[in-house]
């Protein structure tokens, strides 16, 4: 069968892949410690559980309109406005995962050969789709090395935009470095982005992720000027990876472009998966906190553990789930020595870009015995030398 040229542009997901693996390894019974992982080890809350269930029960098993059911969008609006977000349901798309969202924005944003500013080192599937769609994924390094942590280059990324820019886009909590934009940072870039008229696409999946009392804002914006796009969704905030539920928060001209594209794709998410997360939005958040008092100790466990090995080196990264240390050797070849003779699973820092290597992402996404155990046989590795 002869398939489009445009599929070799199609990247595999190398956090995908790397699970993969890892999974084989494991079927075949080895003991493998996962840092690996992109998403909470934690179970949905059962009350959100209990909506989903309870929703199909009643029916809920048919299309909903691309825009999210009514109860959905007014849950978000309240949310969103706890956080200081102002927005109306006209600003509003649910996708079944905010990947697709992305690719959704990417569609109606890129034509040949347009340019999008992205941070290096980056979670990959960005520039693969804007690959994929023919555009120009532009990178900005803004990750000199691990004191990085609580600063951002405005600068460089203004001296990139170029005609041919399209739109930058930023993830704050980043993955994977875990890195939070300070919010007068993001604020800098929103009016550079505004006196350009680029508009700033906002990655903020991991919002709720942050550690030692950070707060992830973001600056006060007209939601109608068009400057900012948010995209966001359930998995991480929520525990919710496998019910498939982003949504993106837009003006409304470019929402009801989103719309038309997703009449066109995947007509809306699950209808039962949407009741589902109206409870997510309107219970209790307790277990959010327990979930991220659990997530500080695991980095500060594995963060000081790092620091003991010669040579690794990393700073406490303020959000999302991931440490992003740094190491005195190429990532690919590293990682794939702690999976195949110790059996650590990592993602090879390179993956994330040209200054994301000589580093290893690893996921706090498992308890702190397991993150023990694998720092454990980390030591081993650097203390063998081979
Ligand atoms: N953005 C970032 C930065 C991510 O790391 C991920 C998942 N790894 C996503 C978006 C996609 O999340 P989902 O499709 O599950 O909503």
């Amino acid at each position: 069968m002869k398939l489009a040229k445009s599929v070799e542009r199609l990247k595999r997901s190398p956090t995908i892949a790397a699970g993969e693996e890892v999974r084989r390894l494991l079927a075949e019974g080895e003991d493998v410690v996962r840092f690996d992982i992109g998403e909470p080890d934690f179970d949905t809350p059962q009350h959100i559980k209990d909506a989903g269930i309870a929703a199909i029960e009643k029916g809920h098993t048919h299309y909903t309109s691309a825009r999210g059911i009514p109860e959905l969008r007014q849950a978000l609006i309240k949310d969103q406005e706890r956080k200081g977000i102002g927005l109306d349901q006209s600003n509003l798309v649910f996708y079944p995962g905010s990947k697709i969202g992305l690719y959704s924005i990417f569609s109606i944003l890129l034509d040949p050969g347009d340019e999008i500013l992205l941070q290096d080192p980056l979670w990959p599937t960005y520039a693969s789709i804007v690959e994929y769609l023919e555009g120009v994924p532009v990178s900005v390094n803004d990750w000199e090395d691990e004191k990085s942590q609580g600063r951002f280059p405005v600068e460089r990324f203004e001296q990139k935009i170029s005609s041919k820019t399209k739109a930058v886009l930023i993830n704050s909590p980043g993955n994977p470095t875990g890195a939070i934009i300070p919010e007068k940072r993001l604020e800098e870039l929103l009016q550079i982005c505004k006196s350009k008229q680029v508009p700033l696409i906002l990655d903020r999946i991991y919002s709720a992720l942050t550690y030692d009392g950070m707060e992830d804002r973001i600056p006060q914006y007209d939601i109608e000027g068009g400057n900012l796009i948010v995209i966001s969704g359930f998995s991480k905030e929520y525990a919710m990876t496998g019910w498939r539920l982003g949504y993106t928060i837009a003006p409304k001209s470019f929402t009801d472009r989103l719309v038309q594209f997703q009449d066109n794709t995947t007509t809306c998410p699950a209808s039962f998966v949407q009741y589902a997360a109206v409870a997510a939005l309107e219970g209790d958040r307790g277990w959010q906190k327990k979930m991220n008092a659990e997530y500080q100790e695991r980095r500060d466990l594995m963060v000081s553990e790092i620091n003991k090995v010669p040579g690794w080196n990393c700073q406490a990264p303020m959000g999302a789930f991931y440490c992003f240390p740094s190491v005195p050797q190429d990532s690919q070849p590293l990682s794939e020595k702690l999976l195949s003779k110790y059996r650590v699973s990592s993602v090879a820092g390179v993956f994330f870009g040209n200054h994301g290597e000589r580093h290893l992402r690893f996921s706090y996404t498992t308890s702190k015995e397991r993150v023990a155990e694998g720092m454990k046989r980390i030591r081993e590795m650097v203390a063998a030398g081979t």
